[in-house]
């Protein structure tokens, strides 16, 4: 017997990570009765960078959860450093926020508690086969998503894997952008988070490599990170670009990393998945998931193109002195790339 044996509900979503509740808010927004089942207890943490672009604050306010400075570190735009050299993109306009994903958490729960979505904590779907008491079957369950798998959905365009970690340190920000630090053979993701803290983010593709022995290759970055206590333990991830050929099938579409997941270098998981649970919600409102296919179609091409263009910078590693230099002339052309990440922009 499923703990989901005889509930009803017009929509079950599998998975109450930030894309199952941000689309049962924007679900439950347009009317609908809806479940949410997670096999862990909240609030949920994860391996993540924080970084929450423009466009996804901006989304997660349509839901009724807006973002401010008490909940995270806002960030007004992305640099690039390798050695002594650096470029950096300020978004037009809006800013980002760095949040701590136990307290994105925490408000996603709490926003959905205030509009009565039905919350399982603790409870695994292997299969929504239980599907006659639901309407609509929402796979937002990651990025080995039964559902996926369950619905037959799981035909992927394109795959590349590496690693990903994350630790937070006592320290104030000693600035107010993002910082991606490149290396031979890693990135280092810095962002804010709070006044007093920042997160670290090692993204590489090497399976051996672990923060502590990455960071002596950063020595700037070492240095800051020196005397400062850590505030949390390290967590992992495999990091996967998968694009799938599609994310719906009869009555069940797939959300968030569930539905393709880029590579983290893009840094727009997460305000993808906000973008995703508004088309998602849309589109079941109007009774027609195809719309939903179209719509995340397109909401994925410009963050792919940019986490290929960026994977493409972590190979070629000859190639970067290069294109830091053409940036560092014409930053106009990065804050061109970077207003996409706005609302308004094409990722909105
Ligand atoms: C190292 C790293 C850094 C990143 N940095 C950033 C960043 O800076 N900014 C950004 O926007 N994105 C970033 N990302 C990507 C971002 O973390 C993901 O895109 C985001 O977590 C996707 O959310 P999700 O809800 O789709 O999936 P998840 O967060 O994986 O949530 C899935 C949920 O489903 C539940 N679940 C799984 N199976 C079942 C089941 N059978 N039954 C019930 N529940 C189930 C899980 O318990 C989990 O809570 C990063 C990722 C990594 C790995």
């Amino acid at each position: 017997m499923s703990a989901i044996d005889g509930l009803k509900s017009d929509v079950l979503v599998v998975g109450g990570g930030p894309a199952g509740l941000a689309a049962a808010i924007a679900l439950r927004l347009q009317g609908f009765s809806v479940t949410v089942a997670d096999t862990r207890q909240p609030p949920i943490d994860a391996a993540c960078g924080e970084g929450i672009l423009p466009a996804g604050v901006d989304a997660l306010g349509r839901l009724g959860v807006p973002l401010g400075a008490a909940d995270g570190f806002p960030f007004r735009g992305i640099r690039f450093i390798e050695g002594a050299g650096s470029v950096e993109a300020p978004f037009s306009g809006a800013s980002g926020i760095g949040v701590r994903r136990t307290r994105l958490h925490t408000l996603l729960t709490r926003r959905a508690m205030e509009l009565e979505v039905r919350l399982l904590w603790g409870t695994r779907i292997a299969e929504p086969s239980s599907r006659s008491s639901f309407e609509w079957i929402v796979g937002a369950d990651g990025q080995q998503s039964a559902v996926r798998r369950s619905a037959g959905l799981g035909a992927a365009l394109s795959l590349s894997h590496r690693f990903g970690f994350r630790r937070h340190y006592r320290l104030a920000p000693w600035t107010n952008m993002v910082e991606v630090h490149w290396g031979a053979r890693c990135q280092f993701y810095v962002t804010p988070v709070a006044p007093d803290e920042i997160g670290v983010a090692l993204l590489t593709r090497d399976s051996h490599l672990r923060i502590d022995a990455a960071l002596c290759e950063f020595p700037t970055l070492s240095r800051r990170l020196a005397n400062a206590a850590c505030t949390s333990s390290d967590r992992g991830s495999i990091i996967s670009t998968r694009r799938l050929w599609h994310v719906t099938r009869d009555r069940t579409a797939l959300v968030g990393d569930a539905s393709g997941s880029l590579d983290a270098i893009a840094g727009e998981g997460l305000s993808l998945a906000f973008l995703q649970a508004h088309a998602l919600a849309d589109a079941i409102a109007a009774g027609d998931l195809r719309a939903y296919q179209a719509r995340h179609r397109r909401l994925a091409r410009r963050p792919l193109i940019m986490a290929n263009l960026l994977l493409m910078l972590d190979r070629l590693s000859w190639l970067r002195p290069t294109i830091w230099r053409g940036l560092a002339l014409e930053p106009s052309l990065l804050s061109r790339v970077l207003a996409t990440y706005t609302p308004g922009g094409r990722l909105a």
